[in-house]
């Protein structure tokens, strides 16, 4: 999907004055041939493929939002529950030139935000951006560190007392929902003159 919004996010400048051809169609080639090109195994899902949603996703404006929604099903049964239902979106902002508002000291570049997070980053490939979830029974927890040697808290947004748990390596919290907001990651591609309370990464944006 990242791929995909990046490859749309061009075609918006090739496009632009005139009709953009920005439109789901091409969205779904491009994101098709992504997954077919990492092997994404997406035989795993419910109906065998992931698709654009075409009524979530937008190109309107500077951004290019792209959604996808699929269920997996589980090998166990999980009360009553076969699937897991898994939302992803990505969020780009399209490459529209720079107009020369830009620093051209390169202080203006752009770099990437989570909503959640508290720094910006430098590169979209920042191990603090990527999202390795992985489930663990409560009793491993106390166990684990994070990457930062830190113990995983409870999420204050889906604790629950009972259940497997999921943790990230970078993350603080353990969650106990998989679709809990704190466990999405949704990036935005922003100006660094846009960043507003953010302070560099320590991993991919230090001096
Ligand atoms: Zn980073
Ligand atoms: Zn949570």
């Amino acid at each position: 999907m990242q791929y995909t919004g990046r490859k749309m996010a061009v075609c918006a400048y090739e496009k632009q004055g005139d009709e953009m051809l920005l439109d789901l169609a091409s969205a779904e080639i491009i994101f098709k041939q992504a997954l077919k090109d990492a092997d994404c195994p997406v035989q795993y899902t419910s109906c065998g493929s992931v698709y654009l949603d075409g009524v979530q996703s937008s190109f309107l404006g500077n951004y290019i939002e792209l959604y996808v929604n699929y269920d997996v099903p589980l090998p166990i049964g999980f009360f009553g529950n076969r699937e897991v239902s898994i939302a992803q979106s990505v969020k780009t902002r399209k490459w529209t030139g720079y107009n020369g508002e830009t620093d051209v000291s390169g202080n203006d570049r752009f770099v990437y935000v989570t909503p959640t997070g508290r720094v910006y980053h430098n590169s979209m490939d920042c191990a603090y951006l990527d999202l390795s979830i992985q489930s663990v029974s409560r009793r491993e927890l106390t166990a684990l560190r994070n990457a930062s040697g830190e113990r995983y808290r409870q999420c204050e947004l889906c604790g629950k007392e009972e259940g497997a748990v999921y943790i990230t390596d970078y993350g603080s919290c353990y969650h106990s929902s998989l679709s809990c907001s704190g466990l999405k990651r949704t990036v935005y591609l922003i100006r660094l003159s846009e960043v507003h309370g953010y302070g560099a990464c320590s991993k991919c944006a230090g001096d």
